[in-house]
């Protein structure tokens, strides 16, 4: 599988094949990736024969589109039979990709689908690099109109934890940075408060984004939403994610998932709306997309709207992000119980 060999091992791969054989390679794969290897036009057919089978480290179970085509889902199944998801989205300025870092996920925030599932692996760096090259040979084939035809930003809000599957999260960084040439300020790492993992991100090299998944800030509440708080209770979490605004000067984003009466009243948003302050970050709010798997549901426009307002009146910069591909699972793990169950 070539995206699960080190960029800088591929000549190994190629065996006697010529050196520049593995920079031609090293650049489909990583700078303008093709769908097929018969794209691979420079490369001779008996190669292009050898490496056929062993392009992506998945093949493609469902694909489906919404928003008039500006929203993109993947449901891939890894070699080993597991199944992960990725979203695109196209804007005006830019094109977003979300990424699965596990299969899975141990930390079973109780209104998202992936966590009900539980855990089954962590995905390898080339698993997760794969879904940025196989977005941008798609976007290459198939672009969404007035949208870059690349993938700019990268989101780890998929499948899993990512700050717990560490060493892949960063392995997959560097090759997005370093070989494929993104920029560590289009990434974004999402957590819903690994504390072990932000601190050791605060001594990277790449000044990602982080983004810190609170949904709650009372203890005992958050802990019913988000179990990882017994461990790593929200002041741990709050502390380590000042400490990387200070060492790397990115504005820290604090996602909140707004739930029905269970984190939608006027404290909890005065409560949101101080640490923000204190930490001076950004918040993004985004109304529940329910899953089959548990019976909580978004409040009404009208609520979401009275909680916005409380966190402004509070000095909170918020922004409300639209619920993209509702009509086709996009929320994380959607895709996947559908699959399932059917
Ligand atoms: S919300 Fe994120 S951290 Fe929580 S269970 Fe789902 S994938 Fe895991």
């Amino acid at each position: 599988m070539l995206y699960l060999t080190d960029p800088e091992g591929l000549d190994e791969v190629l065996g006697d094949q010529p050196a520049y054989r593995a920079d031609q390679l090293r650049e489909w794969l990583y700078h303008t990736p093709v769908l097929t290897v018969d794209e691979m036009t420079n490369l001779p057919k008996e190669l292009r024969d050898a490496i056929r089978e062993d392009l992506w480290p998945f093949t493609v179970d469902v694909t489906q589109t919404a928003d008039r085509g500006r929203t993109i889902k993947w449901l891939f199944r890894c070699t080993d039979g597991s199944q992960i998801e990725s979203v695109l989205m196209g804007y005006s300025n830019r094109t977003t990709l979300c990424i699965s870092s596990q299969v899975g996920c141990a930390m079973g925030c109780t209104f998202c689908a992936t966590g009900q599932f539980g855990f089954d692996r962590h995905l390898d760096a080339g698993e997760i690099v794969a879904q940025v090259a196989y977005a941008n040979a798609y976007l290459a084939a198939n672009p969404i109109p007035r949208s870059p035809e690349r993938v700019t930003n990268v989101v780890f809000m998929g499948m899993g934890e990512p700050l717990a599957n560490y060493d892949n999260t960063i392995e997959s960084i560097r090759r997005m940075t370093d070989v494929m040439g993104m920029s560590a300020r289009s990434i974004t790492v999402s957590t819903v408060g690994f504390v072990p993992g932000m601190r050791k991100l605060i001594d990277e090299r790449w000044p990602v984004y982080l983004a810190v998944s609170l949904h709650s800030t009372i203890p005992s509440e958050r802990t019913k939403l988000v179990p990882i708080n017994a461990r790593y209770p929200i002041d741990d979490v709050i502390a380590a994610a000042s400490d990387y605004y200070a060492a790397k000067g990115r504005r820290i984003s604090l996602e909140w998932t707004l739930i029905a009466g269970e984190n939608d009243s006027e404290l909890e948003a005065e409560g949101l709306a101080r640490i923000a302050r204190q930490i001076h970050a950004h918040i993004n709010v985004i109304a529940l997309n329910p899953t089959p798997l548990s019976t909580d549901k978004p409040p009404d426009r009208d609520h979401v709207n009275r909680f916005i307002a409380t966190l402004k009146r509070h000095g909170a910069n918020v922004t409300l992000r639209d619920t993209r591909g509702q009509d086709i699972d996009a929320a994380c793990g959607q895709l996947r119980l559908r699959a399932e169950s059917s």
